[in-house]
């Protein structure tokens, strides 16, 4: 068989200690998932019902990559999340067995156009011009969890230009990796290349060009970038 167009390309993360990389299915993304950033965000917490949105598995910027500033936004915001990679799929898994779908695990960045997302809100319509636009997800190398997984003591931390932006442990989510993939698999069945981004804390804040951070989940993954 042959195609029309030129096969797209198949967007991948680079595994630390591998030659092989992980390649990308979908993106998906969970909100609201720590109490400090939903007050932030004057939001209110449901506990009970977490929710999701999507990004383009083409939004993935890999190997510390230059970010591009994205158009149509004066706002561009950074919130540092988990990444978890799953290597199984399945639908309407059970909790205690969540945990053999991961490959391994990341820590990314769920960019977000902060100005079009609250005239989003406004107005009841759709997030993904907000969130899944082109370079909206940069992401590290993957950590296999064969090499060991992440404790609800483990840090999430944010620095832009050296200063502390962000910082939590992975124990204040509100849905931990299990909860999240057991109602994601409710909602889709989940597939092998699927990344999830498991939520951010408190102390989102605007980027501009020229800006480099650095994300990192301590003993896991890191990576640093920079906004052009
Ligand atoms: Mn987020």
């Amino acid at each position: 068989m042959t195609y029309i167009i030129d096969v797209p390309a198949t967007p991948s993360l680079p595994v630390t200690g591998s030659e092989q990389r992980f390649p990308i299915r979908r993106v998906f993304c969970i909100g609201r998932n720590y109490a400090d950033h939903a007050k932030e965000m004057g939001a209110t917490v449901d506990k009970g019902t977490p929710m999701f949105f999507c990004k383009p598995a083409d939004a993935v910027v890999s190997d510390g990559a230059d970010v591009p500033y994205p158009t149509a936004t004066d706002d561009l915001h950074h919130e540092v999340e988990m990444v978890v990679a799953l290597a199984r799929g399945g639908s309407n898994i059970a909790a205690e067995h969540a945990a053999e779908l991961i490959f391994g695990y990341g820590v990314g960045l769920d960019l977000t156009r902060r100005d079009l997302q609250a005239q989003a809100k406004a107005k009841g319509h759709p997030w993904d011009i907000a969130k899944g636009f082109d370079h909206s997800a940069p992401v590290s190398a993957l950590h296999p969890a064969s090499a060991g997984a992440p404790s609800a003591e483990t840090i999430l931390r944010l620095s832009v230009n050296g200063q502390p932006r962000q910082h939590t442990k992975l124990g204040e989510m509100i849905h931990d990796v299990n909860a999240i993939i057991t109602h994601l698999s409710t909602l889709f069945e989940l597939k092998a290349g699927d990344l999830i981004f498991t939520g951010t804390p408190a102390g989102v804040a605007a980027l501009q060009r020229g800006d480099r951070f650095h994300a990192e989940l301590v003993g896991i993954a890191e990576f640093e970038g920079r906004i052009v």
